[in-house]
C-alpha cells in the first residue's frame, strides 16, 4: 500500500468547482439565512442540479462517481461558508444514500437511490426518539407486521430535513426485546403517506438553515418492500451510515476549521494595537500556528479516513471483521477530534477577533454557534470515546 496524499486532476477540478460555487451561491446568502433561520431552498435545488446529493454514488446509480474522498471534498469547501448547507446534504448523503447504497435492493436502489443521488429527492435519517439518544438501540418506535405489510408508531425528534425530506428512513423496533441485536428495522417512509406527519421544529443554537424537525407516526402502513435491509438489521445499517457521517462530518469541520483560521489570519495581519498588527505578538503567533497545526493533522486523518472507506467498497458482505472495526474505530477518532479541535480553533479565532469576534453576523460569531453541535450529533464525543476504547480494549492499538 503506498501513502500517496496528492489529489488528481479530476478531484483538483471538481474541489475547484465546488469552491466556486459556493462562493458565488451560498456565501452571498449566509448571514440572512442565519438571521432569519431558513431552509435554503433556493441554493439546495441548485445543488441538487449540479449533482452535489451524490457525489459518493456510483454513476450507474445516478451519482457523480466520487466516492467518500470527493464526498469530503465537496463538504469541506461548503463546510468553509456554511455549516447548514453542509448538515443538509450530510444528512441526505451519509446517512440517506449510503444505506439505500449498501443494503438496499436492485429495485429499492432504483426507486429511491437513483432520484436521490440526482437530486431529484431529498432524505433524512431518523433514529433518535425522546427516550433513545445515545442509547440508540433501545428505540421505541414500533413495527407490528400486518398484512403484508407493516404498521409504525411512535414519535422522532431531531431529524434534520425532517420537514423537507421525500423520503424518511425511519429505525423502528419490531422485536423490543431484542433491541439492537435484531429488534430494530430501517423503513423508507414517504412523505404522504397517511398518519406519516411533521410536528414541533426546533429553533437552534446555530445552524439556521437547517430544519431539525419532529416527526409523528400514526398507524404509518408500509409495504413489505420498504424495508431496507432486511427485518431485525436496521441498527447495522444506521451504524454503518453513521462510520460514513463521521468522516465527512469531520471534514464539514475541517472546513470551518481553515475558514476561521484564515479570518483570524486576516484579521490579525491588519488590526494595529500599540503601533504593531496584533501578529507582530507572539501570544498572537503562537495561537496561529496551534491552529494550523490542527488543520494540518485533520486533513490528513479525514482524507486517510475516507481513502480508506473508499478502498472497503460498498458491498459489506464482502468486508472482512477486522477492516470493519477498523473503519468504525477510524471514524469515531475522526469525528471526535475534528469537532473538538474546530470547536478550539474556532474559539481562538474568535478571541483573536476581540469585542468584534462576539458581534451577530461577524463570520467567527456564526462559525462558532455553528460548530458546537458537531461534538453532539452523531453520536456524542461521549460515546465516540466508548466506541474507540472499546475496540482498543480488544484488539490493541
Ligand atoms: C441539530 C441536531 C440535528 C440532529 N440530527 C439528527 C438526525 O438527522 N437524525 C437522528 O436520528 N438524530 C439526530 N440528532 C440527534 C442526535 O444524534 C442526539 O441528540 C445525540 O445522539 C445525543 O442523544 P441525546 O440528545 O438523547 O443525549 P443523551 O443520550 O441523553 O446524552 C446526554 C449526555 O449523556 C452522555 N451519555 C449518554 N450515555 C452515556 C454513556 N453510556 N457514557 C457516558 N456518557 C453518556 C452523552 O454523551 C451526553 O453528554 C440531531 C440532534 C441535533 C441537536
Amino acid at each position: 500500500m503506498g501513502f500517496d496524499f496528492t489529489l488528481s486532476a479530476d478531484q483538483e477540478a471538481f474541489r475547484d468547482a465546488v469552491r466556486r460555487f459556493v462562493q458565488d451561491e451560498i456565501a452571498p446568502i449566509v448571514v440572512e439565512m442565519d438571521e432569519k433561520e431558513e431552509f435554503p431552498r433556493a441554493t439546495i435545488q441548485r445543488m441538487q442540479s449540479e449533482g452535489y446529493f451524490g457525489v459518493p454514488i456510483p454513476e450507474e446509480y445516478g451519482g457523480l462517481g466520487l466516492g467518500k474522498v470527493g464526498y469530503c471534498l465537496l463538504v469541506e469547501e461548503i463546510g468553509r461558508v456554511d455549516a447548514s448547507h453542509g448538515a443538509i446534504v450530510g444528512a441526505h448523503t451519509s446517512l440517506g444514500t449510503t444505506p439505500l447504497l449498501y443494503y438496499g435492493t436492485e429495485e429499492q436502489k432504483r426507486r429511491w437511490l437513483v432520484p436521490a443521488a440526482k437530486g431529484e429527492r431529498l432524505l433524512a435519517f431518523s433514529l433518535t426518539e425522546p427516550g433513545s439518544g445515545s442509547d440508540s438501540g433501545s428505540v421505541r418506535t414500533t413495527a407490528t407486521p400486518e398484512g403484508d405489510g407493516w404498521v409504525l408508531n411512535g414519535q422522532k425528534i431531531y431529524v434534520t430535513n425532517g420537514a423537507e425530506a421525500d423520503t424518511v428512513l425511519v429505525m423502528a423496533a419490531n422485536d423490543v426485546k431484542l433491541g439492537p441485536n435484531g429488534g430494530v428495522t430501517c423503513f423508507l417512509v414517504d412523505k404522504g403517506t397517511p398518519g406519516f406527519s411533521v410536528g414541533r421544529c426546533e429553533k437552534k443554537m446555530g445552524l439556521h438553515g437547517s430544519s431539525t424537525a419532529e416527526l409523528l407516526l400514526d398507524h404509518v402502513r408500509v409495504p413489505a418492500d420498504h424495508v431496507l435491509g432486511g427485518v431485525g438489521h436496521g441498527f447495522v445499517a444506521a451504524m454503518t451510515a453513521l462510520d460514513v457521517g463521521r468522516v465527512s462530518l469531520g471534514a464539514a469541520s475541517l472546513g470551518g476549521l481553515e475558514a476561521s483560521l484564515t479570518e483570524a489570519l486576516n484579521f490579525a495581519k491588519n488590526r494595529t494595537q500599540f503601533g504593531l498588527p496584533i501578529s507582530e505578538y507572539e501570544v498572537i503567533q503562537f495561537k496561529l500556528a496551534d491552529m494550523a497545526m490542527y488543520a494540518h493533522a485533520l486533513r490528513l486523518m479525514v482524507y486517510q479516513a475516507a481513502a480508506h472507506q473508499d478502498a472497503m467498497g460498498h458491498d459489506p458482505t464482502a468486508w472482512g471483521r477486522l477492516d470493519r472495526r477498523r473503519k468504525t474505530r477510524e471514524a469515531a477518532i475522526v469525528k471526535c477530534l475534528a469537532s473538538e479541535w474546530t470547536v478550539a480553533v474556532i474559539d481562538e479565532a474568535l478571541q483573536i477577533h476581540g469585542g468584534l469576534g462576539y458581534i451577530r453576523g461577524t463570520p467567527v460569531e456564526r462559525a462558532y454557534r455553528d460548530a458546537r453541535i458537531a461534538e453532539i450529533f452523531e453520536g456524542t464525543n461521549e460515546i465516540q470515546r466508548l466506541v474507540i476504547s472499546r475496540d482498543l480494549i480488544e484488539r490493541g492499538l
